[in-house]
């Protein structure tokens, strides 16, 4: 089964994605971690996209189609994948589709997460990330006591990604409504598209995508 899951910036997109290749064992190729991983090795390509993440623009199409053909093209690819963060244009929709087309593979089911932008802007000023183990919690969760160390991995390197700062947030929600909103009506002309109301507790979201992919 392939999948894609979609929505704003901070609605929850990576928690749920983690459940989801949990219970389908598919890969989850999330472009946002494959450009994090990029920068910090400081690779060409990192170099090149850093200072577009830190102010929440979008990487350009052509660069995003190199990556997801290569990374479409690995073997592990072949049984299933869920796609986190691609496409998030039109272009890259359409560019999506005729790759698969090429490929002999299709799109059981979009999931696209919808969460008001006031609640938006509320959860990701808080969100912190881990820089070793990409666990992401919130400044509420972690409290005040050893607010750097990651719940999960016992690092000391919880921080706010530069682009969950307020303005950033911002931008970031301003380029998804025009860009990455249209993106999920032009997959839904040709798969299956799903529309879930993304407020809620995590489990609450789980109950709402296995309900309609059962
Ligand atoms: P994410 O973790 O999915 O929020 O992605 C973080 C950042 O990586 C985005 O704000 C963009 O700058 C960049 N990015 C990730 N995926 C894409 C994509 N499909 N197209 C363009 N830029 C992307």
């Amino acid at each position: 089964m392939n999948m894609i899951i979609m929505g704003p910036p901070g609605c929850g997109k990576g928690t749920q994605a983690n459940g989801i290749v949990q219970n389908l064992g598919v890969v989850h190729i999330s472009t946002g971690d494959m450009l994090r991983a990029a920068v910090k090795s400081g690779s060409e390509l990192g170099q090149r996209v850093e200072a577009v993440m830190a102010a929440g623009e979008l990487v350009s199409d052509d660069l995003m189609m190199d990556i997801i053909k290569e990374r479409l093209r690995q073997r592990d690819a072949n049984d299933g994948w869920l796609l986190d963060g691609f496409p998030r244009t039109v272009e890259q929709a359409e560019g999506l589709m005729a790759l698969l087309d090429e490929i002999d593979q299709s799109v059981g089911a979009v999931v696209s997460l919808e969460v008001p932008n006031e609640e938006i802007v509320q959860r990701l000023s808080g969100r912190l990330t881990c820089r070793e183990c990409g666990f992401v919690t919130s400044r509420q969760s972690v409290g005040a006591d050893d607010p750097n160390r990651c719940p999960q991995c016992g690092a000391e390197a919880l921080y706010q990604r530069d682009d969950d700062r307020e303005e950033t947030v911002r931008n970031r929600l301003e380029v998804y409504q025009t860009k990455t909103y249209p993106a999920a009506a032009t997959l839904g002309d040709r798969y299956r598209l799903e529309r879930i109301d993304g407020v809620g507790e995590p489990a609450e979201i789980a109950q709402r995508i296995r309900g309609v992919l059962e």
